[in-house]
């Protein structure tokens, strides 16, 4: 049994701070939930720092996600400013997974359980000219895999993306892969053949070699996922070398990457001109909401998966206009990533609810798993607001005993769904909500979709004439 030591409080102090350290992961061992385990947690003995993201400059999360569980899927991945060849090369290793998990939902045609596509993303190093980041990507679908983790690295000096093989010398390569087929035979669950052949095709090399990461102490740790050496029923493998034994085969961006993580010589500079930083909207509420939902008629606005850039800046100015109030279930990853825009939202007297940190089917995970999910994101909110949420919002709406009892956040659902994630057209989504609205609903929008932002401004205004006050949850809760 694994165990992870958990110092989310870190999380918020300075600009590196230790996320996950495991213990006894004997390598070869089936991950047994990764979708809410630790990012990075894969065995291994020393631990892997990770960058506070809310520290680097023109950043902007991509996300898309689902809140269907007939197709349950969420994505995230960061786009930096001066790195667009490796946002490019995440965008399509992304855009590949959903367009097959999309294509096989709309092949079961809601005929069953078609699984669930998660892609979590996590920065390795973000100083200097350095940046790294690691996708987790866990797909339960027919078409998936199951994990499957790849390092993306970015060298600012060059201007160019680089692979995890990249960090090795192309003179060195071969020294290096012997010296990993050495420490994977005799390793349960494989044999020399089978580690043989997986290197023994050059362009296999780079694809099984895809998830390298540098440990606190300066070794490199590569990560096979399933299959990729040995049988899938075996897991993981896990190959760690320390510093003074890899540091002759890395090449000199390898060496650099190594550097800034051991040592971050501070802010991440790739040389890309100046990026305004988005502009958050500095509306404050007037003292509480005094609305009695008794004697008037109330809706409650609800939008998930934020906050995104530039989108949630937008629906803050729209909600102030109309001096309407809205609940915001923030995804604990991206709250990481722009929490002066969660703390924007506080302040103009919205509600900031928890929706998880990487938004998987909470059902799924375990009751330490959920807990691991939960607490994470509301400490982020907490660092960003000054006040622990109390609801949450469940992840498509799956909610069951064991989640129930890992939080003493208080679940809310939605009595209309706009459905606005799978119909991108900004009339269609007010007229979702105009056309169906009853008095106290609790309605299921995103703020991840600039339509979805762009509908905000006729439905304010159509049910406004109609006598409708905009209510965040818990104040739709306490008057009614
Ligand atoms: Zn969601």
């Amino acid at each position: 049994m694994r165990t992870h030591l958990l110092f989310p409080s870190l999380l918020l102090l300075g600009s590196l701070s230790l996320t996950a350290a495991c213990s006894s992961g004997a390598s070869g061992t089936p991950d047994p939930a990764p979708a809410g385990a630790l990012p990075g947690s894969t065995s291994g003995t020393a631990p892997v720092m990770t960058v506070d993201p809310s520290k680097i400059k023109g950043l902007r999360i991509v996300n898309d996600s689902s809140e269907n569980t007939s197709c349950p899927f969420a994505a995230g991945y960061p786009d930096v400013t001066g790195a667009e060849a490796m946002t490019a090369a995440m965008k399509k290793d992304v855009d590949g997974r959903l367009a097959t998990f999309r294509s096989a939902c709309d092949d079961g045609g809601g005929a069953g359980d078609v699984g669930e596509l998660n892609i979590s993303h996590q920065f390795l190093v973000a100083s200097g000219d350095v940046l790294g980041v690691r996708l987790t990507t866990q797909d339960h679908s027919a078409a998936g895999s199951g994990l499957s983790v790849r390092t993306y690295w970015y060298d600012g000096r060059a201007g160019a993306y680089r692979t995890a093989l990249g960090l090795v010398d192309d003179g060195s390569r071969d020294a290096f892969v012997s010296a990993l087929k050495k420490r994977l035979k005799g390793r349960e669950g494989t044999d020399a053949d089978t580690v043989d052949e997986a290197f023994a095709d050059p362009s296999n090399q780079t694809t099984i070699l895809d998830d390298m990461v540098y440990t606190a102490d300066g070794g490199l740790r590569v990560t096979f996922d399933r299959g990729d050496v040995g049988a899938p029923a075996a897991g993981t493998y896990v190959v760690t070398f320390p510093r003074a034994t890899v540091t002759p085969w890395l090449s000199a961006f390898g060496k650099r990457a190594q550097q800034q993580t051991v040592r971050p010589s501070g802010p991440l500079d790739l040389g890309a001109a100046a990026t305004p930083t988005p502009a958050v909207p500095t509306h404050t509420a007037s003292g509480d909401d005094d609305t009695d939902c008794e004697k008037v008629k109330c809706v409650a606005l609800t939008f998930d998966d934020g906050p995104a850039v530039p989108e949630t800046a937008t629906l803050l100015t729209h909600l102030a206009q109309y001096d309407a109030r809205a609940t915001f279930f923030t995804v604990g990853q991206n709250v990481a990533a722009h929490p002066g825009l969660v703390r924007a939202e506080a302040r103009a007297g919205n509600e900031v609810g928890n929706h998880s940190w990487s938004h998987p089917d909470l059902t799924k995970l375990t009751s330490e798993q959920v807990a691991y999910q939960l607490n994470r994101t509301s400490a982020a909110i907490k660092a960003a607001t000054g006040k622990e949420p109390t609801l949450f919002r469940p992840p498509y709406g799956a909610v069951n005993s064991t989640v129930r009892g890992a939080t003493k956040l208080s679940p809310v659902l939605w009595t209309l769904d706009t459905e606005d994630w799978k119909y991108p057209d900004a009339a269609k989504v007010a007229q979702s909500v105009i056309g169906k609205v009853q008095r106290n609903d609790v309605v299921l929008m995103h703020d991840i979709h600039a339509t979805s932002v762009a509908a905000v401004p006729e439905i304010l205004r159509t049910l406004g004439a109609r006598g409708y006050h905009f209510v965040t949850v818990s104040h739709l809760r306490a008057t009614m």
